[in-house]
């Protein structure tokens, strides 16, 4: 692993840190604690007590963490509607965590440590833990990818003092607008949620595609997803990728638009997952299944429009994001106030978590893994030799297998179960193609990239 080390120093994580302590107090006064764990109905029990001896789960208790945003839905209602305690799963502690920097250090312990078994992650995160890439000491914990928990639900918002700029999509003034900010001393600083994961994926690739460089032409900075509209009221950044509803608050707050959503830039875009260590499945993995199915009932449930005011109920609650639930029930319907004159009334661009145009959203697909692998080469983040060795990387964390036996003991019907592990070429806004056969023609494709293929 040639070079890691330095792209991916500790110290750059201790900054991240110095940011989650900070984020840790905001979560504690503003949007509640974790809620409480031991509230499971008697209905839901006696479910449970029904299960056949050969599903029975070798444990009825996992603690699982999450971040207030949409992607952690299928979690959540899996816990509130009885779907996990359905399959056996009594004792699911779903624990919000300040920041995505906490979810990999409680991680690292493990719930006998006091901290968690698995649960939300932005991509590669997994992989980077797997590999010790981001843990204390590089110490490899291996990870397992069970299923992925949404598609779409996700934005960039730009600060108003930009409004009028041409800043969409398409970014019309890109020729001239970051240089002078540059050159006037007030560099465009775009935030995401943590370092060399999906959100700030999602807006180098938004930048690079409008021409440009991320890396050369703006900054970019970490921030907590939950500080986000904080940091923009008082003008430290000037844009923020990151999940509904803090890019929607933004425009609702009037301090701020959006200026695309991440289904324009990739429809039906691979998002966040459900990962557990790999030695909790190892010993678990009847329980692993049963947690697979709840959160595949879950899915199923966020996934019709008619539960979708309920659903926006729940998760604004004081226990869970402590927002109003306005401010979720319109991005979960599709609607979509883009803050500068747009706006969208379309379900399939909203956040999406069992289908969607292009099949299962569940299943998580081992091409889906390698774009991610593949990003984090383009970038830096990964050696190049790591394309090498993806495929095999991918089949020791990847555990589609256990996805498709949960799916098919409960009863999901053939059709629905994808019958490969690639979904195929993937196509982006601006017309970059990524073949998973071929990573390599898909990084030589993009004009602005860090890796010389
Ligand atoms: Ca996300």
């Amino acid at each position: 692993m040639v070079d890691f080390s330095n792209q991916f120093s500790r110290r750059k994580f201790l900054l991240t840190a110095g940011a989650s302590a900070v984020g840790s107090v905001f979560l504690k006064g503003c949007l509640g604690n974790p809620p409480d764990t031991a509230t499971t109905s008697q209905t839901q029990q006696v479910v449970a007590t029904n299960l056949g001896a050969a599903d029975k789960p070798e444990i009825t208790k996992v603690k699982l963490g999450y971040i207030p945003i949409v992607e952690a839905a299928p979690l959540i209602i899996a816990k509130e509607k009885g779907f996990f305690a359905k399959y056996g799963m009594t004792e699911v502690d779903i624990s919000k965590q300040a920041n995505w920097g906490s979810a990999r250090d409680n991680v690292e312990i493990g719930s006998a440590g006091g901290g968690i078994d698995g649960g939300q992650w932005q991509m590669p995160m997994p992989y980077l833990i797997s590999e010790g890439y981001i843990t204390k000491g590089n110490q490899k914990i291996p990870m397992y990818v069970l299923a992925q928990l949404n598609t779409q639900g996700n934005g960039i918002a730009i600060a108003s003092k930009h409004k009028g700029k041409g800043m969409g999509l398409q970014i019309a003034s890109k020729g001239t607008l970051f240089a002078q900010a540059k050159s006037a001393g007030n560099e465009f600083k775009a935030a995401n949620t943590f370092p060399h994961a999906n959100q700030e994926f999602w807006i180098r690739y938004w930048l690079a595609a409008n021409g440009v460089d991320p890396d050369n032409e703006i900054q970019l900075l970490t921030v907590p997803a939950s500080q986000t509209v904080a940091n923009m009221k008082t003008g430290t950044m000037d844009a923020f990728s990151t999940g509904d509803p803090w890019p929607y608050r933004i425009v609702k707050d009037k301090i701020g638009f959006m200026s695309a959503l991440t289904a324009e830039i990739w429809k039906n875009h691979p998002e966040e997952y459900l990962a557990m260590r790999a030695d909790w499945v190892d010993k678990h993995p009847k329980a692993t299944k049963a947690l697979l199915k709840g959160l595949m009932e879950a899915q199923q449930w966020c996934d019709n429009f008619d539960n979708r005011k309920e659903l926006s109920q729940i998760l604004s609650g004081r226990n869970y994001f402590n927002v109003p639930a306005e401010v979720l029930l319109e991005p979960y319907m599709g609607k979509y106030d883009m803050g500068d004159g747009r706006t969208i009334d379309d379900r399939k661009m909203a956040c999406l978590y069992w289908k969607d145009e292009k099949g299962n959203v569940s299943y998580p697909y081992k091409s889906h893994d390698l774009w991610f692998l593949t990003e984090s080469v383009r970038w830096g983040f990964l050696p190049e030799s790591t394309l090498a060795n993806a495929n095999k990387l991918i089949d020791k964390v990847n555990r589609e297998d256990l996805w498709r036996e949960a799916a098919k003991e409960m009863g999901i019907p053939a059709a629905d179960i994808p019958t490969s592990t690639s979904r195929g070429v993937e196509e982006f806004f601006d017309g970059i193609k990524f073949d998973p056969t071929n990573p390599k023609a898909y990084l030589q494709s993009l004009k602005i990239k860090k890796v010389k293929v």
